[in-house]
């Protein structure tokens, strides 16, 4: 089997929800999603997606993913697409870092390799463990009622997790408002519901120790990206006994083995397209269940072929390492492709159909944007 062609595919997700807040005044209306097709010499078609959450979130953009996949594209024709890590060897000599460019490549390399042993990908990433992998919300940051009403909005569809956002400016009510935030979306909650709190790296370590002392002291959460900077981070590691997931700090595998060696959290937002594709999303999964961590699989955000590598892959992790992995279809109205994993019992199932499982929608998806064959 060698690559035959490649199409890249460019895709505008607006938000469901209208205007997503995050912390530092970030505010989002809609996704730029980048979705390569790979078409193999036998016929065989490959699909992945890699949508950054803007620009301003991790080092990564919408731009600068068809920019590097027209980097590596032309050397990757001929090229066999199962051999997955040679292939990331190849990327990784032409074009340095970049690894948001890389994934919807490597994704749809995995997608042609699957297809054609005729099994599923989470078989190639070791099996699945057959659980159901449980889903999370992602609650944007606003006033406390609201989130508590979105908390309920996703409980009634069947979410037993939920990310909430955190993070806010002092000039906006600081610490008090995210700890009325907290007890507004905890207000209701039901047994076997765990929270994650989310300041995507919002806080200082002042500003974090005062947000958690303004909770009980028997809130059940997980603080995810409390700081901006590993100091920060590890400063505040030091100074309390909630419990810490690393998100954005966690960008490769160097700083993966860096935070289970530093001890700086308790787990990962492991991301696809931010590590690279389901290769290197492998390894980080891996070392992380070697280190006891718990792990929340994700993208920055996406459509349907981005939640179906983040589903394939959380459906081989067992499940005292599995948080959740998040329900990307939920963020967007619009809908790239059919993927036919209805939320049931809190959470979903990776399908047995070969490879990631999506039929993609040629309609909405357009004509390419970039070829090379
Ligand atoms: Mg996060």
């Amino acid at each position: 089997m060698r690559i035959a062609s490649i199409d890249v595919f460019a895709v505008d997700l607006p938000y469901s929800g209208g205007v997503y807040r995050l912390s530092g005044g970030r505010e989002y209306r809609s996704f730029d999603a980048t979705i390569v097709r790979i078409t193999a010499d036998d016929g065989t078609e490959g699909w992945g997606e890699s949508t950054p959450f803007g620009a301003n979130y991790v080092a990564a953009h919408a731009l600068g993913v068809r920019a590097g996949i027209a980097e590596m594209a032309p050397d990757l024709l001929g090229q066999d697409p199962r051999l997955v890590d040679r292939l990331t060897d190849r990327m990784d000599a032409t074009l340095t870092g970049h690894l948001h460019a890389k994934a919807p490549l490597d994704i749809a390399c995995w997608d042609l390799f699957a297809r054609s042993v005729d099994m599923p990908i989470h078989a190639l990433l070791g099996g699945s463990t057959g659980d159901i992998v449980p889903i999370i919300s992602s609650i944007g940051s606003g006033d406390p009622d609201d989130m508590r009403a979105q908390v309920a909005d996703h409980r009634a569809r069947g979410y037993q997790g939920h990310s909430i956002k955190v993070g806010a400016a002092a000039s906006d009510g600081g610490p008090a408002l995210d700890a009325a935030r907290i007890e507004a979306c905890l207000a209701d909650r039901e047994p076997g519901e765990y929270f994650l709190v989310d300041a995507n790296g919002g806080l200082t370590p002042e500003t974090a120790l005062r947000l958690l002392r303004l909770l009980p002291d028997d809130a059940d959460i997980v603080l995810e990206a409390p700081c901006a900077t590993w100091r920060e981070t590890l400063a505040l590691r030091r100074r309390t006994n909630v419990p810490i997931v690393v998100d954005e700090l966690a960008t490769d595998d160097e700083s993966v083995l860096s935070a289970i060696t530093d001890d700086i959290a308790d787990g990962i937002g492991l991301k696809v397209s931010k590590c690279g594709g389901l290769t290197r999303a492998r390894r980080q999964r891996d070392l992380c269940r070697a280190a006891g961590f718990t792990m929340s699989v994700q993208d920055a955000w996406g459509s349907e072929i981005a939640f179906a590598a983040v589903l394939q892959l959380a459906q081989t992790i067992p499940e005292q390492n599995l948080r959740c992995a998040l329900d990307l279809r939920d963020g967007s109205p619009v809908a790239t492709a059919t993927f036919d994993v209805p939320v049931r019992d809190g959470g979903v199932r990776a399908p047995d159909t070969p490879g990631l499982g999506v039929s993609p929608d040629l309609e909405v998806l357009g004509a390419p944007v970039a070829s090379w064959s």
